[in-house]
């Protein structure tokens, strides 16, 4: 079975020293929590602290974003190999707000994944329509291409580790959460997309979490549907006490 995963998005918050007593806090208030995994994505320069704090715990470190390549001369770039020696295991690629505002493409999700899995690291990759997509009836289709496109390559094996996010952009820090049914139909795709392009095992393993104003009244419902396996979460991430809320909510 696929144990649950909640995996916070910092997103530009939070300095070293906030990450660093974040962590600490969460520490505390997840010792008796079980069944779920769970991790933190801070800015680049939190990474270190996040994993110094979080260092003997069960709480898994990530990255929001990589460049592609090893090394080179690319101004204000990190490498897959720089986010891991600072203690990422896990890295966020193609979150929208990277689509929409810093023109990533399916293409360039797809070297970023490789590079990631190169690094030895877990991918974690962002899909999801817009709201005109999703207006014009073309979520199922804008899926595909995202999936098709960004894990172009990609061995089941690589799959089945792997971690996709469904983020219906219209969702992302807007409080408009897609409803269980909507996430239910878009996760039940994905996974048969998933079946039928990296077969049975490969797509029954890999988890699909769900993304977009998921907080601790809503992740209950969302969680229930049964290709849900957790949530990437933003705004309400950044409280312990709320983060928390929503990790107790996956633990069904
Ligand atoms: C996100 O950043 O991936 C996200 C889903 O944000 P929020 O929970 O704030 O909508």
């Amino acid at each position: 079975m696929r144990t649950p995963l909640i995996a916070g998005n910092f997103k530009m918050f939070k300095t070293a020293a906030e990450t660093t007593a974040y962590v600490v806090e969460l520490r505390g208030l997840l010792a008796d929590a079980r069944g779920v995994d769970v991790l933190i994505a801070p800015p680049f320069t939190s990474l270190a602290a996040a994993a110094a704090a979080a260092s003997g715990s069960a709480i898994g470190v990530g990255a929001q974003n990589i460049h592609w390549e090893r090394e080179g001369a690319f101004t204000g770039e990190v490498s897959a190999g720089m986010v891991r020696e600072a203690g990422a295991r896990f890295v966020i690629v193609g979150h929208s707000e990277r689509r929409t505002l810093f023109g990533e493409t399916n293409a360039t999700v797809n070297k970023k994944m490789n590079a990631v899995v190169a690094a030895g690291m877990t991918p974690i990759v962002c899909i999801g329509e817009t709201l005109e997509q999703r207006d014009r009836n073309e979520t199922l289709a804008v899926l595909d291409r995202q999936i098709k496109e960004g894990l172009d390559g990609a061995t089941g094996e690589q799959l089945a580790a792997m971690v996709l996010a469904y983020e219906p952009v219209w969702a992302i820090g807007t409080g408009r959460n897609a409803t269980p049914a909507q996430a239910g139909e878009a996760h039940f795709h994905i996974r048969q997309r998933l079946k039928q392009w990296f077969g049975l095992d490969s797509a029954g393993r890999c988890r699909i979490l769900y993304g977009g104003s998921v907080k601790p009244d809503n992740i209950a419902r969302l969680i229930a549907q049964p290709d849900v396996d957790g949530a990437l979460v933003g705004g309400a991430s950044l409280d312990p006490k709320s983060f928390l809320a929503i990790v107790k909510g996956a633990a069904i």
